[in-house]
């Protein structure tokens, strides 16, 4: 018999990779995000719901992206641009959600409020603490 674990009811829409994805709605927010940064610069995207967005994360596509968009995109939103991107690939290789430093996971709260991070919260302000570094 066929007893499905849990029935998420998230995924109404079709998801791009049913086995893959840890975090579904944290992705759409970055892929919304995403969406929002390259609309601001005057992209145009393939899809407005941002479903087709996932798989131009591919290096080329972001290479050519770059050429593409860096005198339009202010350098900050390029930096969060790389970082979403960065986020998106970390999603493809399913180590998202994981801290860089103590490779504990990260608490779901933490991802929602900042998806593109890559620390827990700890790490994060231990960094921000040699950042500060003391005068
Ligand atoms: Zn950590």
């Amino acid at each position: 018999m066929k007893t499905p674990a849990k029935k998420s009811t998230t995924d109404r829409r079709k998801p791009t990779k049913p086995n893959g994805v840890k975090y579904p709605d944290i992705l759409r927010d970055l892929e919304g995000q995403r969406a929002a940064i390259l609309a601001e610069a005057g992209v145009v995207l393939t899809s407005p719901t941002g479903l087709e967005i996932f798989p131009d994360v591919s290096d080329q596509a972001s290479a050519e992206a770059d050429q593409h968009f860096s005198f339009r995109i202010r350098e900050r939103e390029r930096k969060l641009l790389k970082k979403i991107d960065e986020a998106l690939s970390r999603f493809a290789t399913q180590t998202y959600g994981i801290c860089e430093r103590c490779s504990g996971d990260i608490p779901y709260k933490r991802l929602k409020a900042r998806p593109v991070t890559t620390l827990c919260i700890e790490c994060k302000t231990s960094q921000e603490e040699e950042e500060k570094s003391p005068r």
